[in-house]
């Protein structure tokens, strides 16, 4: 049974799911299927993960949700698409792409084979990375033909977490006044999620936690240039998770106006924007708590917000740039070196990683200035670990786009899932240097320069 499904059915509705036809496992997470205890068959845990088999005989459910998408409130959304199928060791389980639930809205409750095995790497990726984020555990592949522009396999990801809770299950019931069912919400995740902040304080001390792990998340998000895409609040997870991937990208020519969604044209969700974005969130994740702490106590928890991003997100930065001792012109220095990389339309991950090796940089005569200055910073400190400082925040490979669209061509046209496996060991691992698989550190080819990504998954 799951935890969740003791909250009573005005948070969800049982579903059945709709499994695929013919399914196949094209990848299982063998360490977080060993990490969650799970022991079955592969035949079994097909037969789950395609939405076939319940898991342990427990009920799936969609829940209900609300949610600001793109600054508009919608006054009922849900899991149109996922379900909660399962729990285990405190972590639940959830298919994405098991057919229609009450919230699909018309839709089909599928989810294609593209955007499947981007989410699935993605996510790897981002644990990689060491940032927080929903992690895929299986990546199904099935004959079922689902229409989007054109006629696409469908395929199921079953993603892990210890809740998928959004700021929209609050924000639901807040629009309704229940003010009944936000208290019930709150203790629940209070009780399983954050038993520390239990106490007379506790719905500030809960609020104050989600506001920390939201900007330690984009903290990260920022420092390896990782564009979510739809930051709308029913994609916000309570538990400060990256969740919910869809038309994301990770900067490649640095460009801090980076829109990655195709169909954002106002830009809203901008690479840069994105810290102001999550503040925006969770200034709405407070109206809806109003019931439970005051504005003013709200106000006092969100006013922290910008200094806990701006000390994760420095942290990360100094060790980017292999700096231990503070210096007041650290901030300008890093400033100019993004000035280099935009104007010079420079890779952010390949520049990054070769300042290990200045010499390589020096080649560059791009960089010849600003590496003066940094030689001279870098003299000041005689830190013989710098580079293994360095070498663990600068990933050497990342998710590029072509890399993705490379392994979705091979599994569409060739039904070849060779390339996902490659992709998806690389990525576990991506700070480290992967001799004979170094040309997964190249920037696009030429052919990939166009690549579009929509929410249309
Ligand atoms: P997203 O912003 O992609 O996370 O999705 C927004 C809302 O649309 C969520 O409530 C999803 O469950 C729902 N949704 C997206 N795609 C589908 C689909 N193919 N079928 C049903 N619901 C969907
Ligand atoms: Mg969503």
């Amino acid at each position: 049974m799951l935890d969740f499904s003791n909250l009573g059915e005005e948070f969800f509705s049982p579903i059945e799911t709709q499994p695929l036809n013919n399914p196949f496992l094209i990848h299982k997470n063998q360490a977080l299927y060993d990490q969650l205890g799970l022991d079955m068959s592969d035949a079994d845990l097909l037969k789950v993960a395609s939405g076939e088999q319940q898991f342990q005989n427990t009920q799936p459910i969609a829940s209900i949700y609300a949610g600001h998408q793109f600054g508009h409130f919608v006054s009922q959304l849900g899991d149109g698409r996922s379900c909660l199928i399962g729990q285990t060791q405190g972590c639940e389980l959830s298919l994405k792409g098991a057919g229609q639930t009450p919230y699909s809205r018309g839709a089909d409750g599928r989810a294609v084979l593209r955007s499947s095995i981007r989410e699935y790497l993605c996510s790897i990726s981002m644990k990689g990375l060491n940032i927080a984020t929903t992690e895929a555990l299986t990546l199904v592949g099935s004959e079922t033909e689902v229409y989007r522009e054109q006629i696409e396999p469908g395929a199921i990801v079953m993603r892990t977490a210890a809740s998928h809770i959004r700021f929209g299950n609050f924000e639901l019931f807040a629009s309704r006044g229940q003010t009944k069912q936000i208290k019930q919400l709150a203790d629940f995740v209070i009780k399983y999620h954050y038993p520390y902040c239990q106490g007379d304080n506790q719905y500030i001390d809960f609020f104050a936690e989600v506001v920390k792990r939201t900007a330690v998340m984009v903290a990260g998000w920022q420092a390896q240039c990782f564009s979510h895409g739809v930051m709308n609040t029913d994609n916000m997870s309570i538990l400060g998770l990256t969740i919910d991937y869809g038309p994301f990208g990770f900067i490649e020519t640095y460009n801090p106006k980076f829109v990655c969604n195709h169909s954002d044209h106002e830009g809203r969700y901008a690479f840069d924007q994105q810290p102001g974005v999550a503040f925006w969130n969770l200034s709405r994740l407070a109206d809806s708590l109003g019931s439970l702490i005051t504005d003013k106590q709200a106000k006092a928890v969100l006013d922290g917000y910008q200094t806990q991003l701006v000390e994760s997100y420095s942290k990360l930065m100094r060790k980017k740039f292999g700096l231990i001792e503070k210096d007041d012109q650290d901030n300008v220095l890093i400033g100019q070196f993004f000035e280099v990389l935009y104007q010079n339309q420079k890779d952010y991950t390949n520049s990054l990683r070769q300042l290990n090796d200045v010499g390589k940089l020096a080649n560059d005569l791009d960089f010849s200035d600003w590496l003066a200055l940094y030689d001279k910073r870098i003299d000041q400190e005689k830190n013989s670990n710098r580079i293994e400082l360095m070498n663990s925040v600068n990933p050497k490979y990342i998710l590029r786009n072509y890399l993705a669209e490379v392994a979705i061509r091979k599994a569409q046209d060739e039904k070849d899932y060779t390339e996902i496996e490659t992709l998806f060991n690389l990525f576990s691992q991506p700070f480290d240097e992967h001799p004979g698989l170094t040309t997964y550190a190249d920037e696009a080819p030429s052919w990939a320069q166009g690549l579009e990504v929509s929410c249309s998954s």
